[in-house]
């Protein structure tokens, strides 16, 4: 009775973790990702989610052009669509591009033929914007099961989590989000932050922008260097 009681307790553990697992950005049992290098490093990687967006996208790049740090974004393929022309931009400025999906959906519960759809689709309208890009992808809210990185990894596409979150997808101040991501920057780190919204184009993302600012400076000052995710993983290979 005791032995069924702790075999139930376990395998609800077991499946509580692997839930977890499965949504955890720096969780490994589904295969390796990218979430950052040993802590320590001097390099830090600002990588955004969901665009491109209109105004913010465009903005951000002001930003980063103006401290001299290049970024990489992970994208929306309905959103590269509406906007090839901000793509464009991104890649023009030097940034590294990579595979979002195509609308977002949680792949924790789409079929493989779903997952592979929404992959290829955006990889096409990366492609019909911007032409050869990089072939890194980002599940959207980090879901993913077994399948999902196979299936992503047979398209010859690298899976990058992240392993510090900016929260910055409900409208926080940017002192916020320069505090949330302080309080996790190690050194080596994955940075999640966001210029556009899978809800919604043209989401308003100025607190991002301004808090990007702001950690740029900071972490400059205190000598980290800023780079793609690419260069962070010495894989120049996917970039292109
Ligand atoms: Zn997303």
């Amino acid at each position: 009775m005791l032995g069924a009681a702790l075999t139930a307790a376990a395998g609800l553990t077991a499946v509580v973790t692997a839930g977890y697992q499965s949504m955890a950005p720096t969780g490994q049992w589904y295969g390796r990702t990218f979430t950052g290098l040993p802590r320590g490093s001097k390099k830090l990687a600002l990588t955004y989610d969901d665009g491109p967006n209109d105004p913010c996208t465009l903005h951000l790049l002001e930003v980063l052009a103006k401290h001299d740090v290049r970024a990489t974004f992970f994208l929306i393929g309905r959103h590269v669509e509406h906007r090839p022309d901000i793509v464009r931009a991104v890649v023009q400025a030097g940034h590294v591009v990579g595979n979002h999906t195509f609308s977002h959906p949680n792949l924790i519960f789409a079929s493989a033929q779903r997952t592979r759809l929404e992959l290829q689709r955006c990889d096409q309208a990366l492609r019909d914007a911007v032409g050869e890009h990089s072939r890194l992808f980002r599940p959207p809210f980090g879901g993913r099961r077994p399948g999902t990185l196979q299936l992503a990894r047979s398209l010859g596409l690298e899976p990058v989590m992240w392993n510090v979150t900016g929260w910055d997808w409900s409208g926080k101040p940017a002192k916020y989000i320069e505090h949330k991501v302080g309080r996790q920057i190690r050194g080596g780190d994955v940075m999640l932050l966001h210029d556009g919204s899978h809800a919604a184009f043209g989401a308003d993302r100025s607190q991002t922008v301004s808090a990007t600012d702001r950690l740029i400076a900071r972490y400059k000052a205190e000598g980290y260097e800023f780079v793609t995710v690419p260069e962070m993983f010495r894989k120049p290979g996917l970039s292109s």
